[in-house]
């Protein structure tokens, strides 16, 4: 099941905008993960639909640069203050 997830700091102003996450209810082959992009310093969601697992380099569609995703990561930085703070706010919607 996938759900709309926004990313918001506790310490500046920064807030992403709407990222999809997980599976889609309505064509399930449909993988979204979010991930951060150091070039648009921001959360953006990643395409992973019919992605090879060999595959480990994702890019940005906003910019095309590669991303970081947040699993391999320590922590939800923000990407903006580098502030630790930053919430996870669940959408009430699946896609
Ligand atoms: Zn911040
Ligand atoms: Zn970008």
């Amino acid at each position: 099941m996938g759900e709309w997830t926004t990313f918001q700091c506790g310490s500046c102003e920064y807030q992403s905008r709407p990222v999809r996450w997980g599976v889609g209810v309505h064509n399930p082959s449909r993988r979204f993960m979010p991930a951060l992009c150091p070039s648009c310093k921001e959360y953006v969601e990643v395409d992973l639909t019919g992605a090879d697992m060999v595959v480990d380099q994702f890019t940005c569609n906003l910019c095309g640069s590669e991303v970081d995703f947040i699993d391999r990561r320590d922590a939800y930085g923000c990407p903006r203050c580098s502030g630790p703070s930053v919430r996870m706010i669940q959408g009430s919607e699946y896609w």
